[in-house]
């Protein structure tokens, strides 16, 4: 028995080491030196059955072996290699321009399993110009304020047309237009803020502002356009003359935009007497923003040669092209219902339209480039619009939610003190935080030239998907004030719109099943783009060469990584260096050990399920929630850092945090417990959670903290929801809940010496108002004090009724 335990003990103190070795990640010929060294201390002091220690020197002959370079790119590599080839999911055109589109920076990083923070905290913190803060002070403060989102919602299905005229005048559409060609030349920080402003104040002025300032016509022509097709468009489109809309989607084609039944074909046309070679159109769309206003229409269509005009090919793929809207055959003008957002959204067909070969975007050198270049803008765009619109949402959400649930009473005493009320608002507010961050980290990495692929694609599921959590959370907590609609409801229109974000430019749940990890797989991973295409290089020995060289920095980052989360998992994270100290470390900390564990899983998973990992929709999301999570929370840090390390704030970054790494902990789990092979399903688990699953969700003092936070006039509260519309003016229900949030403070002594008197029976009344008369009747206030207690019930009461209408006005006819 003795023999036995010390046997053992021996064993664990060899794989100690090896997994000592194999933590600091060393060179191949280093690990086999630190390996032999190992073994031979194993081997000349250890205990245990002679056959364990044959094994082990077999499998370090082997590694040895490993050494010899010819050796192993012949009788090793090469047969790898071969299989490779047949396992290595065949790509699309289109999927392989889906991957080549972005850059890649801390995604890249998270999927290396070893982040660098210093590069992170590195990169300076968003800043406006001066330019940028002016319009942001001026014009579109005047367009909130002229904004009346229950004329524009009910009364009149549109905005007004002094809106319109105020929004092409100001070139609310022209903020991505480059200043040479009259527009304004805005950061994606500053387009953020002004949709996120306009989105907390009406969904149906924010998304028509949005959708000029996304990928379009504009978009498309500053980087690819001719200097024609600039010069003649992008001065009109500054001005708001022209009005864009992009027309990809149909009635056949929504989420695989790629499979369009529209053509285009190359022909000759007689014009003004003149001979034009140019493109025979027909197209079928559906739910295109602005269509029915639209001057100018972004076409994608599929473009065929079929005569030869252009050279051999016929088949020249997805092409974009601008299509004005009175071109002969071409309808617009009728309109969707979205949600109850009434802004301008509609079909558009194309009956037999010619239009020259110029008309594509870019000149026909540009024909079957289309689908490239709405993936190289959609690839950052995403990262902006419906991200910015979720924040403007969510923060007006929780401005309200927390003025309403400290003003609003029942049982004597405000909701917001009721446990089960406060865990939804911290709810609320942290997530809201997280949206701040992530728009804010990532719009910064965009404006400065970045073109986050993937974490924009993380930024649109994962920020309108919280959206939706906090808008759904406001409407609990406000009750039938949220529910009731009329002019009184500052909820209903947002929680009623949240539906389009989460459909738009890549449904929620295809983005989540197939984009983040799918596609992120491939593009962040350190290695496996690299193989891939070391398999498909037409030339064997290159490729093989190759090959052999990223597949062994592969194999010895996994093997390092495996190491990695075994020891931090074991050691609670706590074994790992980071470069920030104080209350957030451990953040840093745990996330470098998920970011290990999610790239040993994600390399498993690439290995044993190959090209089928695309089809298992549901593993590929667990990893891509993984992955979201850590990108996340390394928004989180860095907002809390880019925002001075406020120390108020630390409540909303710890409950952020931890409710993250929570998620990418309970994922990761859900992987395991469904991953297809059982053994390594095992093995894995021993790896990732050797000590179980250890992290906790945020606790309830944390939430607490938080709900006095946002319900008290304080900094943080001010902070968190900074791009949220707030002015006190008549028709602003968010100043005006500010305003009362304020009364309240100071009426809460005096409703306090009410209530002990009601109590005692000094003072009577069954609502405050008779109760305030009865106090000052019985001298317990004076009149100043009773006044003031009255003009706090007044406004209180202002905002908690709703409307009534008379059954006349129901009548839609
Ligand atoms: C209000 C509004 C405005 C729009 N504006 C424009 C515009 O300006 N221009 C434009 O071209 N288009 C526009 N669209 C179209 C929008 O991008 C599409 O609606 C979207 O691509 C989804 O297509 P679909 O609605 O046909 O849903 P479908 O493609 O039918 O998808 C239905 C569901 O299936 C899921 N799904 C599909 N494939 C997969 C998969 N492989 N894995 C997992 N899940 C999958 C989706 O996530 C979704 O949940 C707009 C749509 C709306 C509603």
């Amino acid at each position: 028995m003795a023999s036995l335990f010390s046997a053992l003990i021996w064993l664990l103190l060899f794989l100690a080491a090896l997994i000592a070795i194999a933590y600091k990640k060393p060179d191949l010929q280093t690990g086999t030196i630190g390996t032999g060294v190992a073994l031979a201390i194993y081997t000349a002091f250890g205990t245990g059955p002679g056959w364990w220690f044959l094994l082990f020197w077999i499998g370090f002959a082997g590694m040895v072996a490993l050494n010899f370079e010819d050796f192993r790119r012949s009788r090793v590599t090469a047969p790898l290699f071969n299989i490779y080839k047949t396992m290595v999911p065949s790509l699309s055109d289109t999927e392989r321009e889906a991957l080549e589109a972005g850059t890649v920076g801390w995604d890249g990083e998270l999927f290396t399993g070893q982040p660098n923070w210093n590069n992170w905290l590195s990169i300076p913190a968003p800043e406006l110009t001066a330019a940028e803060q002016a319009f942001l002070n001026g014009p579109l403060e005047e367009l909130c304020e002229n904004l009346d989102d229950w004329d524009i919602t009910h009364e009149r299905g549109d905005l007004p047309p002094e809106i319109w005229a105020y929004i092409k005048e100001h070139q609310f559409f022209a903020m991505i237009i480059p200043e040479e060609y009259g527009g304004l030349g805005f950061s994606a920080n500053a387009v953020a803020k002004v949709l996120a402003k306009l989105a907390s104040r009406s969904v149906v002025a924010a998304t028509t502002v949005a959708v000029p300032n996304s990928l379009g016509p504009a978009e498309l022509l500053v980087h690819y356009g001719t200097d024609e097709q600039k010069a003649r468009y992008l001065p009109g489109l500054a001005s708001g003359e022209e009005v864009p809309c992009f027309a990809l989607t149909g009635p056949r084609a929504g989420s695989d935009a790629a499979s369009i039944p529209d053509t285009g074909i190359v022909c000759e046309q007689e014009v003004d007497g003149e001979t034009v070679t140019g493109i025979r159109l027909n197209w079928d769309k559906r739910y295109i923003t602005l269509a029915p206003v639209a001057t100018v229409i972004g076409l994608a269509f599929k473009m065929f040669d079929p005569d030869g005009l252009l050279g051999d090919e016929v088949d020249l793929g997805i092409t974009a092209a601008l299509i004005p809207a009175d071109t002969e055959g071409v309808t617009t003008g009728r309109r969707h219902m979205p949600m109850g957002t009434p802004f301008m959204n509609g079909p558009t067909q194309g009956k037999d339209v010619f239009v020259p070969l110029d008309a594509i975007i870019g000149g026909p050198e540009r024909a079957g480039q289309g689908w490239r270049m709405l993936m190289e803008q959609l690839s950052a765009g995403r990262g902006i619009s419906l991200p910015s619109e979720a924040q403007g949402g969510a923060q007006a959400a929780v401005y309200a939610t927390g003025a309403y649930a400290r003003i609003r009473k029942q049982f004597n005493v405000s909701i917001s003190q009721f446990e089960g009320v406060g865990e939804v608002i911290a709810r609320m507010a942290a997530n809201t935080y997280i949206i701040n961050s992530a728009v804010a980290v990532t719009c910064n990495l965009i404006s400065r030239g970045e073109n986050p692929a993937v974490p924009s694609a993380v930024l649109k599921a994962h920020c309108t998907e919280l959206g939706r959590t906090v808008a759904n959370d406001a409407m609990d907590i406000q009750g039938g004030k949220g529910i009731i609609l009329g002019p009184k409801n500052y909820l209903a229109n947002t929680y009623m719109s949240i539906p389009i974000s989460i459909t738009v430019e890549g449904a929620n749940i295809l983005t989540r099943s197939l984009i983040i990890f799918g596609q992120g797989a491939i593009r962040c991973h350190p290695f496996v783009l690299k193989e891939m295409e070391a398999a498909q290089n037409p030339e064997y020995d290159a490729g093989l060469k190759q090959f052999d060289h990223y597949l062994f920095r592969h194999i010895g980052n996994t093997v390092c990584n495996a190491a990695r989360s075994i020891v931090l998992a074991s050691s609670h994270a706590r074994l790992t260096e980071v470069p920030v100290d104080g209350p957030t470390r451990r953040y840093y900390q745990h996330i470098n050990r998920y970011s290990a564990s999610f790239a040993v899983a994600a390399d498993t998973a690439m290995l044993v399920l190959g090209g089928s990992l695309k089809f298992r929709e549901s593993l590929s999301a667990r990893l891509g929630d993984v992955f979201s999570s850590l990108y996340l929370a390394s928004t989180v840090l860095k907002h809390f850092e880019n925002q001075g390390r406020p120390d108020d704030d630390l409540a909303l970054v710890e409950w952020a945090c931890r409710s993250l790494l929570y998620q990418a902990q309970e994922q990761l789990h859900g992987f395991l417990r469904n991953f297809p092979n059982r053994l390594v399903a095992g093995v894995l688990r021993m790896i990732v959670f050797p000590r179980g699953r250890t992290y906790s969700a945020p606790s309830d003092k944390l939430g607490s903290e938080i709900v006095e936070l946002v319900t008290h006039p304080t900094q943080v509260r001010e902070r968190l929801t900074s791009e949220v519309y707030k002015t006190v003016v008549d028709n602003n229900a968010l100043g005006k809940l500010q305003e009362a949030l304020e009364l309240a403070m100071h009426a809460a002594p005096l409703e306090k010496k009410i209530r002990e008197a009601v109590k005692a029976g000094i003072v009577e009344g069954t609502d405050l108002p008779s109760q305030i008369d009865s106090a000052l009747e019985a001298g317990l206030l004076i009149q100043e004090e009773a006044d003031q207690l009255h003009h706090y019930d007044t406004a209180v009461m202002a905002l908690i009724h709703v409307d009534d209408f008379d059954p006349s006005e129901f009548s839609r006819s």
